[in-house]
């Protein structure tokens, strides 16, 4: 069995780290510890203390020694800097390849659909190159990779792997569906690697059997890195050679218990860039008992950020129980299209579905959520995901300075920004469509404004 926690000794080698950043210089610089008895005393690290220091605030190597920098944007402005070296990123790259051995390895085709600036878009692409796969960089928060072309990129390469935010399996699902394809049968997806948003159970079921693939859920955050990755029996389980996690109850700093929602603090083990001591993330987790895996890990629920609940009527609710009872109305409906709107009086939970019988999706409702004020609205198709909107995507090019109007097949351009990029011409009917689609929304949008 794997030693789940780290010993004292690497909680004080990444307490000497932090030191050198000037974050911690003026908190920590003279504090001995012995034991995780002094340990669990010291101050908690909050992201307004990150965001109180200048941008290299948090820096604890020198700047030649960094490849990497990322920053996530707070409250008022200002931003939470990260600072990481190569280093940083191998050990994650590795703890994540070495859980997966299944999932990334030589021949492995990844369709790396995270954005450009999030950590775990660079991950990918460092597994592939230690060995763990073939890396396609299609980020998806991108004019070059619209899901048209993400969808088209998957088939043609017979990628194995899709890494990206949650919606990504569901929005290319419908698009494929959209061109007479079916997921499961038509695609080689296998195993669909994502993270960055609440992704409850029923959601991943769903997603599973549209695809006929495996999803794994991956959790972290750009001050923390990895935090950890789910197992075979979908629990997510913390990465504890990456960072020693401590869950504390919500209104005291005692440790929460099973079963309990408490706050998630970070202390780094595995980043020389910009390490972190007792760093309460904002995430409320539940503590989870131990995983029938039989991995000794910590498992957890990640319930959201604090401030983030929705309270309706007395009935207070995370982002995390309002999409799995969402995506569980939405599965009672066989549908995966759902948007939930937050109402003074009520949720306003929107599906696309034809079934009349609304009671399943009901009865959904009130077993994740219970008295809490429901409404389902069942949508037509393409009101609440435009395939053909989302299909419409403009054509990108590399800015040029010289247009040549004498060329036959060039294009006649005038600016810098047309040369860049071109939005398809809608036909008369494509142009009827769509702006019946808009209207339909517009009015619905205008009931319930004027509701409120
Ligand atoms: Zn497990």
């Amino acid at each position: 069995m794997e030693d789940v926690d780290p010993g004292i000794d690497e909680i004080k080698a990444t307490l000497h780290r932090a030191c050198q950043s000037p974050l911690y210089k003026a908190r920590l610089c003279n504090v001995k510890i012995k034991d995780f008895d002094d340990f669990h005393k010291l101050p908690l690290t909050t992201r307004e203390d990150l965001q109180s220091v200048d941008i290299h605030g948090t820096r604890a190597v020198p700047l030649e020694r960094v490849c990497h920098y990322g920053e996530t944007s707070g409250t008022s402005g200002k931003a939470n800097s990260t600072w990481l070296t190569t280093a940083d990123f191998t050990r994650n790259a590795q703890a994540i390849a070495a859980r997966h051995p299944d999932v990334f390895s030589a021949g492995r085709i990844l369709l790396n659909r995270f954005p450009f600036m999030a950590a775990p878009a660079h991950l990918i692409q460092l597994m592939a190159q230690q060995g763990a796969g073939v890396s396609i960089p299609a980020g998806n928060i991108n004019w070059d990779v619209p899901f048209p072309r993400a969808l088209d990129l998957a088939r043609r390469t017979g990628a194995h792997v899709l890494a990206g935010f949650p919606f990504e399996p569901i929005i290319l699902a419908e698009l494929a569906r959209a061109q007479g394809l079916d997921p499961a049968r038509d695609l080689a997806l296998d195993t669909f690697f994502l993270g960055g948003s609440p992704l409850p159970k029923v959601l991943q079921q769903r997603i599973e059997k549209v695809w006929g693939a495996r999803v794994i859920e991956l959790y972290g955050s750009t001050e923390t890195m990895l935090l950890g990755t789910s197992c075979l029996q979908r629990s997510l389980h913390l990465e504890s050679s990456q960072a020693y996690v401590e869950i504390l109850k919500i209104n005291s700093d005692n440790p929460a218990s099973e079963g309990e929602i408490g706050r998630l603090i970070v202390t780094t083990l595995s980043i020389e860039g910009s390490p972190l001591i007792r760093f309460d993330t904002g995430d409320r987790v539940r503590r989870l008992a131990p995983c029938g895996c039989g991995d000794p890990r910590q498992s957890i629920v990640v319930m959201g950020r604090e401030g983030d609940e929705i309270e309706i009527d007395g009935h207070q609710r995370y982002p995390y129980e309002i999409i799995e009872a969402a995506a569980a109305a939405a599965n009672a409906l066989e549908s995966s299209i759902f948007f939930t709107v937050v109402l003074p009086d009520r949720l306003l939970i929107r599906i696309e579905s034809e079934k009349e019988d609304k009671s399943h999706a009901y009865a959904a409702i009130k077993r994740y959520l219970g008295g809490m004020n429901v409404e389902i609205e069942c949508a037509d198709r393409g009101l609440i995901l435009d395939t053909e909107t989302l299909s419409r995507s403009p054509s990108v090019y590399k800015p040029v300075l010289i247009s040549d109007w004498r060329a036959e097949m060039g294009r006649q351009i005038l600016s810098i920004d047309q040369g860049m990029i071109e939005w398809p011409s809608l036909s008369f009917a494509e142009g009827r469509s769509w702006l019946n689609r808009t209207i339909r929304r517009s009015l619905r949008s205008r009931r319930l404004r004027r509701e409120i």
